[in-house]
Order: C-alpha cells, then structure tokens, then sequence
C-alpha cells in the first residue's frame, strides 16, 4: 500500500510540475519575445481554427506524456507480481531456451509464430511437427516458435510467460553499416517470466533446457558456423559422427595425427608450466578429394568433440569480430578454417565488388595468436595450395604440423576398395561400432566360428565373395597406381558406379583412368 501511495504522489507531483511549467512558459514568453513575434503569437489565438488546432496539439501533448507515464508506472507494478529470466542471442543458454520454447505447446491463442525448416539427423525419432509422417525422409520438418512479443504456455501446469525481441535497426536503414552496427549494438533477446517470486521454477526451466539440449547432442558432432555481421556460433547442427575407420589415408598418417592430438590434449601442465599458449595448430595440405575435411570431422568424431568452421569470406567478418569469434568457440571444439588462400583471394576479389569483408591475413594473424579463452585450443587450417600461403601464417606456434594429403597411394587405393566391397562383418563392421578399426589385412583362415553360429550355406558364400575381393583388391593396385594421380574421392566415384559389380572394376579401370586425364 505503502509503495503505491508513494508511486500515485509522485505521479501527481510530475503532473503539477507540467502544468506549472505551461503557465510559466505562457508568462515567459510575454517578456522575451518581441513585439512582432508576439503579435504573431496574439493573431494565432486570435483565429478561431489555429487556436483550435494548438489547443488539440497541446492536448495530444498531454495524452501521450500521461499515457506513457501510466504504462511505465503499470509496467513497474505488474512486474512486482512477476519473476523473470532474460538471455540474449548469442548466448548458449538463448539456443537451449528457443528449442525448449519450440517444443512446448503454446496457448491456442497465439496468432503470431516464426517457423523455421529443419533437416531431420538420420536417427531423429521425434516427428511431431510432419503432418504428413509419409514425407519425413523427403522434406524438412518445421519448427514453430512463438513471434515477436510476448505468448504464454504451460509447463508443468504453470502458466509460463515467454516474450521475444528483436533488435530495431540502429537508424532504420538497411544498409551494410546499420546492420552491422546493429548486430554488436543489440541482439535478440528472450525472456521467460512466471507469476510469483520464487525463481526456482524459471531456474529449473533454465536447466531443463540445458540438459535436454546436451541430451540430444550426445554421441553426435555438433558443426557451429556463424552466419554475416555475428561474432558468435548462431548456426548449430549436430550430425551422427562419421566412423574414424571410413577415412582411408596413408600408412600410418591417421595414427601419427591422432596420437600428436592426444599427447596435447593430455600435456595441459607441461604446456602452464613453461608458459607456452596451449594450442596446437595443424596444416593439411595436399590436392582438392583427398579426404582433408573428411578427417577432420572424423576425428572430431572420435575425440568427441565439435567443430567451428570459420567462415573467412562471409560478409561483415572484418578482424575484431574474427578475434572475437575465435575466443567466444564452444568449449571441447575444433576451429577449423577451410581454404585459407582461396579465402583471401576472394576476399581481396569481393573488396573490389564493394564486398564488405575486411578480414586482412595481419587480422588472421593476430586472431590465431589471441586465441586464449579457450584451454587447448585444436585450429585445422587446411588448403589445396600450400605454396600460396603466406609464410607468417604456417610458421611454428600457427601452424605446428603440416602434413600432406596426397593422390592415393597402394594402401589407400586396396583400402578404399575393400571398404566398397567387402561383406560387413569381413571388414570388422558389423556391430556398427565407429571406432571400430577397418580391416584391411586378409584374415588367415576361415573363420569357424562364424559359420557355424550362421546358416553355413550362408557363410562358405560369404566367404568365397570375401576371397574374391581380396584377390581384385590386389591386382586393381596393379592397375590404378600413386603415379596415376588418383584421388581417393576420384576413386570413391568410381567404386560407388560399380558397387553391384566388383567383379568388373579391373577391367573398367583403365577407361576410368584414361577419363581422368581427359579432364
Ligand atoms: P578434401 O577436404 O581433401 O577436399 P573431402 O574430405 O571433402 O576432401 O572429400 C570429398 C569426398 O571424398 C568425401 O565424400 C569423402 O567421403 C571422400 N573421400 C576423400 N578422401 C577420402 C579418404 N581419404 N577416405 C575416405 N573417403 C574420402
């Protein structure tokens, strides 16, 4: 009672301030305005019509001041009656909040959604939002959110009050400045509000959305991406991860990597220590197809970890905002930075269209070496021409390991083919598992087991396909050799043609090749 007799005396209070300072100002105006400025002023009230029309303004004057007092003054007093959260885009908890939001019903009245297409992940069991669940495989399912302002909906059988905003352009235009301007001014925000004062439940609705967004990410790869003019991950998307085993690279190239990776991610205190920025940084170079982004999202995979991919030639990206993106990366990801000279080049070529990418190599530079939010930062820098590359950029401390992914080799080429060809359980497969290691060394004997837990009419078939795919495997690296210049996803295309006729792969190859080298 106490706090609205106080709020009404100062709504009265500012009210007779007003009108005090419109009597002053009619007396004021007497004595400084001059003579013909005041008959002006005489000869407007004089006339019936524009004294009418400056009572009306003043009146207009007045219903929007007392209206806008009123609506703070009723702003202030219904939030006395209401706890809330409030999470700006650009946040990890706003993502978790949106899904949550998106996944409950909201009260029928609601007139006002924003939908969005997404692209189900192979092993997504929800289908709530098809209303059609025949057309799941072929189409995006739709994800609705509530619009701009403010809905209610129920959790719990708690009424839950959910308000969104959207950022107003900073001086209306839309030009590349003003968006720019206004993406670091103001973000989308969220905010979630419940009748009463305890924050327990907004709390717990906090972590709910927390935990059912990391519930649906386990075992999966997260990809962030940023999209123009943010310095934040707003892209996300998670993926079943891709079997380490499916990439086929040189002898011992794989193992090599993966063992530097986990010497580092294990070497925390060595690194504190001596006082050297923990991060390691890895060039893979080599020809377009031959399996460096392919690795990179396999190992994330199997370290359990995301990946940044940093978009060096998107629009409004200039140096501050790469630094910014760097260090604001999700904990536990890769940054990975495809392309890296053909991302300058194009910026330099999108500068000269008017582009607004002003992201230097002195910018990538610095960036690279601020990176310090994160603890054992992993950056992949990967490139089809190392020779284009400026020499700062891959020098040790940027870049500690270069390493070459070339034109498939003898390994690779009877890897890749037995990975097309061989019967799953041959190829050590058949449980699925992606960490499972690819077999490619032919098994001594026959395995007795297997056949007889089996049909073994089944299994002696199996295992003739088996040795026949052994024996094609040996002589196709007769014909498809290093020196063919063949890359591994060149030879992808090729098995995937034939893959209900490895029997007539030797055959087929050298048209195949002779194809290659007419290209
Ligand atoms: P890069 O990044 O070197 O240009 P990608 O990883 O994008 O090559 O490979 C392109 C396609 O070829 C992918 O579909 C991938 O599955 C296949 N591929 C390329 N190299 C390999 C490899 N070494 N092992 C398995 N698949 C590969």
């Amino acid at each position: 009672m106490e706090w609205i007799a106080a709020k009404t005396g100062a709504l009265l209070n500012s009210s007779a301030a007003v009108l005090d300072q419109v009597v002053q100002t009619g007396s004021r105006l007497e004595t400084t305005l001059s003579p013909s400025a005041m008959k002006v002023v005489k000869g407007v009230l004089g006339n019936d019509v524009l004294s009418a029309g400056f009572f009306l303004m003043i009146v207009g004057s007045f219903y929007t001041f007392f209206k806008d007092l009123a609506l703070q003054y009723y702003n202030e007093f219904i939030s006395w009656f209401y706890v809330s959260v409030e999470v700006q885009e650009g946040d990890e908890c706003y993502k978790w909040l949106s899904e949550w939001v998106a996944e409950r019903p909201l009260e029928k009245s609601v007139r006002h959604l924003t939908v969005k297409a997404v692209w189900p992940t192979e092993d997504d069991d929800d289908h709530s939002y098809y209303r059609d669940d025949s057309h799941k495989d072929e189409r995006p399912k739709l994800l609705f959110l509530p619009g701009m302002g403010s809905h209610v909906l129920y959790h719990k059988g708690h009424k839950v009050s959910v308000s969104r905003e959207r950022p107003e352009s900073a001086s209306g235009e839309n030009s590349e400045q003003s968006r720019l301007l206004a993406s670091i001014q103001k973000k989308q925000s969220l905010t979630i509000s419940t009748f009463g004062w305890d924050m327990r439940m907004l709390k717990s609705i906090v972590e709910d959305a927390m935990n059912e967004s990391y519930k649906k990410k386990e075992g999966k790869t997260t990809i962030y991406t940023s999209q123009p003019y943010d310095t934040y991950w707003s892209g996300s998307s998670t993926r079943t991860p891709r079997a380490f085993h499916s990439v086929i690279l040189a002898e011992g190239l794989k193992e090599e990597l993966l063992s530097d990776i986990t010497t580092f991610r294990d070497s925390a205190q060595w690194y504190h220590d001596r006082g050297v920025p923990y991060r390691r940084g890895y060039l893979l170079h080599g020809p377009p197809g031959t399996g460096k982004t392919s690795f990179i999202v396999a190992l994330a995979g199997h370290l359990r970890m995301s990946i940044c991919i940093v978009n060096l030639g998107i629009s409004g990206l200039n140096d501050q905002q790469l630094d910014q993106l760097l260090n604001n990366a999700p904990r536990n990801s890769i940054l990975l930075m495809e392309d890296v000279d053909a991302a300058l080049v194009k910026r330099k070529a999108g500068k000269e269209q008017g582009g607004s990418n002003n992201v230097t190599l002195s910018g990538i530079l610095n960036a690279l070496d601020g990176i310090t939010a994160q603890e054992g930062s992993i950056v992949f820098m990967t490139t089809n021409h190392i020779r284009k590359l400026a020499p700062a950029l891959i020098r040790p401390g940027r870049c500690d390991r270069r390493m070459l992914f070339d034109y498939a080799d003898r390994h690779q080429i009877r890897g890749m083919f037995l990975k097309f060809f061989l019967s799953r359980s041959s190829a050590g497969l058949a449980n699925n598992e992606p960490q499972a290691e690819f077999n490619v060394k032919r098994p001594a004997a026959s395995s007795a087991a297997a056949a007889a837990s089996v049909d073994s009419k089944d299994a002696l078939k199996k295992e003739a396909h088996d040795a026949m795919i052994y024996r094609i495997a040996d002589e196709i690296c007769n014909v498809i050799t290093f020196e063919s210049s063949v890359t591994t996803a060149q030879l992808q295309g090729f098995f995937m043609i034939h893959r209900d006729s490895p029997e007539t792969i030797v055959e087929k190859a050298p048209a195949f090749l002779e194809e290659l080298r007419q290209e």
